[in-house]
């Protein structure tokens, strides 16, 4: 099946990387138009390996003047909005929280969960003037179950998921969905030593999940193509675990 996201424009944040690059790469494929939003300055290969299709934009998702202007960017390029996909996020320091500071709280929760805010406030402003469309948030198991040394994380990913469900409820009337996809430990940049390095065979140092293995950016891409696309018209609210099992443990 190809053709999915058809005459459809997407933002996706943290597009430079991981699952955001293999989702660019993906909903391009599908036929969508799409803003590649990165602060890292890899957005440009993205979109450039993409073509005519795509379009870079450095912003950085904790300001609000910069995801403004990615999602202006979506209508002046290409009329409209249709998808975004909320997904730039980082790991943050892993330790007890009694050793976290007051700036490490501020740097995870702004760029995980700040930017969620900032993304569908001006997201479904845009999408609102079009009849409506589909919003993604990268949440994470994380955001279902805790995780040792992360409570900054599961704080940021455990609102993201709240976040997502009472908008999807303010919206249902409106033609908007909205709903999170909670990825289990991928194979992306967020993991020490991924970025470079080829994926682990299954048996060597295989996550905690039930598949022993870690997730491929392009299985959460799947993911998140699925909510993006009609095909989920009648999925909204949803928090969706793409995690080999990871939280039913
Ligand atoms: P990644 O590091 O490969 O990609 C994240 C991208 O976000 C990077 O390109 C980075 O430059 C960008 N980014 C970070 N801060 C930004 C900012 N302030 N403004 C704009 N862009 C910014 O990692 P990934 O695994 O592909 O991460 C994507 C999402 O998946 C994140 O929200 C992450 O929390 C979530 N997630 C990942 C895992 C995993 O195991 N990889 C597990 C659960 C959830």
């Amino acid at each position: 099946m190809s053709g999915r996201l058809d005459g459809k424009v997407a933002v996706i944040t943290g597009a430079g990387s991981g699952i955001g690059r293999a989702s660019a790469e993906l909903f391009a494929r599908e036929g969508a138009k799409v803003v590649c939003v990165d602060v890292s300055g890899e957005q440009e290969e993205t979109a450039a390996g993409i073509g005519a299709a795509a379009v870079p934009v450095h912003a950085d998702v904790r300001v609000a003047a910069d995801v403004r202007d990615a999602v202006a960017t979506a209508e002046r390029r290409f009329g409209r909005l249709d998808v975004l996909f909320n997904n730039a996020g980082i790991g943050g320091p892993k330790r007890p929280i009694t050793e976290q500071s007051e700036e490490d709280y501020a740097r995870v929760l702004d760029v995980n969960l700040k930017s969620v805010f900032l993304g569908m406030k001006f997201g479904i402003a845009a999408m609102l003037r079009t009849g409506g469309g589909s919003v993604i948030n990268t949440a994470s198991a994380a955001g279902l179950v805790g995780w040792r040394k992360n409570a900054l994380y599961g704080a940021s990913k455990g609102g993201v998921v709240q976040m997502t469900k009472a908008t999807a409820l303010d919206f249902a009337e409106q033609g908007v969905r909205v709903n999170a996809l909670c990825p289990g430990m991928t194979w992306t940049g967020l993991v020490p030593g991924a970025a470079d390095a080829p994926l682990p065979p299954a048996d060597a140092s295989a996550p905690p999940q039930p598949m022993r293995r870690w997730g491929l950016p392009t299985e959460l891409a799947a993911a998140a193509l699925f909510l993006a696309c009609d095909e989920s018209s009648f999925v909204t609210g949803v928090a969706l675990p793409v995690d080999g099992g990871y939280v039913c443990g």
